[in-house]
């Protein structure tokens, strides 16, 4: 049985958030608002760091180099919340099974 305060929109495992590591500046509001822990919010490796581009590597120096990471995307219930509280809007839905 979920412990899930908020109705859930689709059982877990249909969708998944996607996080745009271009927009994300790692401001935890996911974190605080997913009734199921999906987020982590950690400063990035050196190598992940790497990975990403010029501009978006000048942001995460301006913003203590933390993105978020949805480490438990599994447990998804897609409820929104987090879509509708990141001020980036760096976060949308994807169906990933029928
Ligand atoms: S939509 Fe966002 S806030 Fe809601 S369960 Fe999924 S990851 Fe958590």
């Amino acid at each position: 049985m979920s412990t899930n305060p908020i109705p859930c929109k689709s059982p877990a495992g249909i969708f998944q958030p996607r996080i745009d590591l271009a927009r994300c500046e790692g401001k935890a509001d996911c974190l605080r608002v997913c009734p199921v822990e999906v987020f982590d919010v950690r400063r990035l490796t050196t190598e992940e760091k790497e990975t990403r581009t010029t501009l978006t590597r000048l942001k995460l120096w301006f913003h203590g180099g933390k993105q978020a990471f949805a480490v438990r995307a599994d447990r998804c219930e897609a409820c929104g919340l987090c879509v509708q509280a990141c001020p980036e809007k760096a976060i949308t839905l994807e169906r990933v099974s029928r």
